[in-house]
């Protein structure tokens, strides 16, 4: 029933393919710089100390069930996620503009907005329901938005030349979009690129999408992680929030909390301020349950648990500040260490990007052949497009690393 033309063989994920690549290398020296994971100055998976204390609480209560949560979720974790991201004095959550649901972390939330504009958004001016992504964006989006059948086009967004922001090129896309188009952003650390628009970017972009009453969906999945600083990181949805957008935000606990697998995230709708405003987030919020309901019935409680101890505890979270600087402070450090190497070896080209870039990768700017050199001379394990992670260098490999980039671009 299910021959090859109607079902056939799709290809492996490319970035579990290369997971798993790396976990048959036998070599000593291997080096994993693939998948977006922090990883200590061992190479090691790293529980968060906050985690470990929020676990630990948890599990001393004796009142703790396995029961379900309510279909938006953990009602603590999603007021604290509010917080969180639009900051505690936000007029979005005095106002009560925002409708907020427990989502299968960053991903189910992006999934859920996508599935919410597929079903409900009508932009009058021109019928366009196109989401723009980044080029190259995280490479789930183009999935997550095709599956629920909304077109996707992109805007330009890395420059080769520069390795950074090719911000001429996104504004003119953006400006040129049919008018109501769905503009995706990376509200900070943009993956894979590292690259970021600065505060005046963000601000013209703002004033370019309200012209052409375009419909920001931010994807926030590093906040705290990029820069250290959680409300630096969460800047650039405040601002848009402040100029009276109505938008989407997905926003993951996966990297700064170190919970991948317990996928914990949060979605939220925002409306405008006006007299409408809260009947608009009843009648979004009734429907985002449904949606909701049918996909998932429910999110799963652990990790919204763990998340939830530490945000509503101020103790908590000052400890989680600290883990937070940690993580990040490592990343930046190694990011100096190896464009020291790189220097020191007299490596040709310029590097500069490698410091200059924010977050868990860095664009290296090497290419597909590069790569596969690297893996195969060196076994560093990397993506196709010159990816890399910053969190899987460490004081132990970053110099060998370097060499080994050094000797594929001579
Ligand atoms: N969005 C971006 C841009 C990401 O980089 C990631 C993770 O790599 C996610 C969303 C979602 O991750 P998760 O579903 O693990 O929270």
């Amino acid at each position: 029933a299910f021959a090859a033309d109607v079902v056939p063989q799709a290809p492996e994920d490319p970035l579990f393919g290369l997971m798993a690549a790396y976990r048959r290398d036998e070599d000593p020296n291997k080096v994993d710089l693939g998948i977006g994971a922090y990883r200590d100055d061992n190479a090691k998976p790293w529980v968060l100390p906050v985690v470990k204390k929020a676990d630990e609480l948890l599990r001393a209560d004796p009142n703790l069930n396995h029961e379900y949560l309510p279909i938006a979720g953990l009602a603590e974790f999603t007021s604290a996620s509010q917080k969180l991201i639009f900051g505690a004095s936000s007029p979005v959550i005095s106002e009560g503009r925002a409708i907020s649901l427990q989502t299968i972390s960053g991903t189910g939330a992006v999934h859920l907005g996508a599935l919410f504009l597929s079903k409900f958004y009508n932009p009058s001016a021109s019928g366009a329901k196109t989401v723009y992504v980044s080029n190259p964006t995280w490479a789930n989006h183009n999935q997550i938005f095709s599956n629920v059948g909304l077109p996707i086009a992109q805007y330009p967004y890395f420059s080769k030349e520069t390795k950074g922001l090719d911000f001429a090129g996104m504004r003119s896309t953006i400006e040129s979009a049919p008018e109501g188009s769905i503009i995706l952003l990376h509200a900070c650390a943009h993956n894979p690129t590292g690259v970021d628009p600065t505060q005046d970017q963000w601000k013209e972009l703002a004033t370019l999408m309200k012209q052409k009453s375009h419909f920001p969906f931010f994807d926030c999945a590093y906040q705290g992680f990029a820069s250290g600083d959680l409300n630096r990181d969460a800047w650039a949805i405040r601002y848009f929030v402040e100029q009276g957008f109505e938008l989407l935000v997905a926003q993951s606990y996966a990297k700064n909390f170190g919970l991948y697998g317990e996928r914990a995230g949060c979605f939220h709708f925002v409306t405008s301020p006006g007299a409408e405003a809260k009947d608009t987030v009843s009648r979004v919020g009734s429907q985002l349950a449904i949606l909701q309901r049918s996909e998932i019935s429910n999110p799963p409680a652990y990790g919204a648990r763990i998340a939830s101890l530490v945000l509503n505890d101020a103790d908590l979270f000052a400890q989680w500040e600290e883990n937070l600087r940690e993580m990040s402070g490592r990343i930046i450090s190694m990011r100096q260490a190896l464009k020291k190497h790189l220097d020191e070896l007299k490596t040709p080209g310029t590097w500069d990007h490698i410091v200059d870039q924010i977050g868990m990768f860095s664009f290296t700017g090497l290419s597909e052949k590069q790569v596969l050199k690297i893996r195969e001379e060196a076994h560093v394990y990397m993506t196709k497009n010159g990816r890399i992670s910053m969190a899987g260098l460490n004081t132990k490999n970053v110099k060998y690393f370097a060499e080994a980039v050094d000797k594929v671009v001579r």
